[in-house]
């Protein structure tokens, strides 16, 4: 951290700051010039609360050097990490789509859905049973016994079931259940006691969706909750962010790919089909998260997409799914990755 004092601080102000920092356990630098005397402090300044520094008579400016996430920063470990899904890895060279539909409606429907997504070459499923829905009055998802059904459908095909956690008092019924994949979903990200219970209570692998207007930061911070708990199995998912334009759900924002694979050794996927909210855009959305360095996808598909009780709109057919599928696979075999 630097600390940057007015010129006409006095040596009895710098002592009192150099005090201040060795009080929290740091140690300091100093450097007098004409116009400012800076404070280099060293040692782990993650903890440090600027506000107590940047109070103190004289100081200026007080600036972190260190990024204030730790456990999910690249710069903590500079290899991918590849995140074992129940046999399938998730961050290497192979990517993952995961298909099936917004949410869990019947046993028929579940059954009907993990065949279309096991026949598409999909390796994991998706199915909420519990929806955050913006209106109450909204179908809020069938509960628990959509978990039974969603487990029942998917061990037929032996896919890994990824499914949205949203009230941690659901957080031993999933774990019951033996769900693959935890989803904390765009609003959630910053639930922080969910954050916190699902890093301290199982090593289950977590989707983390980015917030409708989360930076970039707010996210890592977000998994850094997760990851401080303990569990480190935590998989980044870029669903669109809110902006000006209504033409669209949300505006995918592929620049963010590129920055997380940079910021952090996690794997990041994308959900192109909230993103864009529209069936016909999500093939296009689809190969731009891969060509951007995507380690897979997140994407709504439906055995009848017109009846789905939810986002019926951005649903795939089982055919769509299996076409946009094949063409993944050519895509990643330039990228040199397999799919
Ligand atoms: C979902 O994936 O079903 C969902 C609700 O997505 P999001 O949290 O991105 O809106
Ligand atoms: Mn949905």
């Amino acid at each position: 951290m630097i600390i940057i004092l007015d010129a006409e601080a006095s040596d009895a102000q710098i002592e009192a700051v150099q005090s201040k920092l060795s009080s929290m356990g740091m140690e300091t630098h100093i450097s007098k010039g004409i116009q400012r005397t800076v404070i280099g402090a060293i040692g782990d300044e993650r903890k440090l609360d600027k506000e107590a520094l940047e109070v103190l008579p004289m100081v200026d400016q007080v600036i972190r050097v260190m990024k204030p996430y730790k456990i999910v920063a690249r710069e903590s470990h500079h290899a991918d990490t590849v995140i074992d899904i129940s046999g399938v890895p998730l961050g290497g060279n192979q990517v993952q789509v995961i298909g099936g539909p917004c949410s869990v409606e019947t046993q028929e429907q579940m059954d009907h859905s993990a065949a279309d997504v096991a026949a598409a070459g999909c390796r994991l499923m998706r199915g909420g049973a519990f929806k955050p829905r913006t209106s109450p009055y909204s179908f809020q998802g069938v509960g628990v016994k959509g978990l039974e059904m969603f487990r029942q459908a998917a061990n037929r095909h032996n896919l890994p079931i990824v499914t949205e956690l949203m009230d941690v008092r659901m957080l031993d019924t999933f774990l019951e259940h033996k769900v693959d994949v935890i989803q904390i979903g765009t609003r959630n990200m910053q639930n922080f006691d969910l954050l916190k219970e699902v890093g301290r209570q199982c090593q289950t692998p977590v989707i983390l969706k980015r917030g409708m207007s989360a930076t970039i930061s707010e996210w890592l911070m977000s998994a850094e909750y997760i990851a401080a708990g303990g569990n480190h199995n935590i998989i980044f998912c870029e669903r669109g962010v809110r902006s000006f334009e209504t033409a669209y759900r949300n505006m995918l924002d592929v620049t963010a790919i590129a920055m997380l694979k940079k910021e952090t050794h996690l794997p990041v996927i994308v959900d192109p089909s909230h993103a864009g909210g529209k069936a016909w855009m999500v093939p296009a959305l689809a190969r731009s998260a891969l060509a951007a360095g995507a380690d897979g996808l997140l994407i709504e598909s439906h055995p009848r997409p017109a009846e789905a009780w939810c986002d019926a709109d951005q649903a795939l057919s089982a055919e769509q799914l299996k076409g946009l599928m094949d063409e993944l696979r050519g895509i990643a075999r330039v990228l040199g990755r397999d799919l």
